[in-house]
């Protein structure tokens, strides 16, 4: 599946694992997905519900959280309780 490049809001790196899943370059099975998140089922589950989280935007760590990335990752953590309650 080809995702658009929604342009400057979504910066992504070429070789980064997560850009690439964003983009559709790695396969992946989608729980969720709306303009700044995309949510699929982890590939080697070790719970019955175990799904992980991207942001489009490239975030490669923790240490790279800037303030205005603070929205994204607010509506990440309100989205994980309410999918993995959906699951
Ligand atoms: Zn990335």
């Amino acid at each position: 599946m080809v995702r658009p490049n929604s342009g400057k809001l979504h910066v992504r790196d070429q070789d980064c694992v997560f850009c690439r899943i964003v983009r559709g370059d790695i396969p992946s099975e989608e729980v969720y997905e709306d303009d700044e998140v995309l949510a699929l089922n982890d590939i080697h589950p070790v719970a019955s519900v175990h799904f992980m989280m991207i942001p489009k935007r490239h975030i490669a760590t923790f240490g790279d959280v800037q303030s205005d990335d603070r929205d994204v990752l607010g509506n990440m953590m309100i989205l994980a309780g309410r999918l993995a309650r959906e699951q």
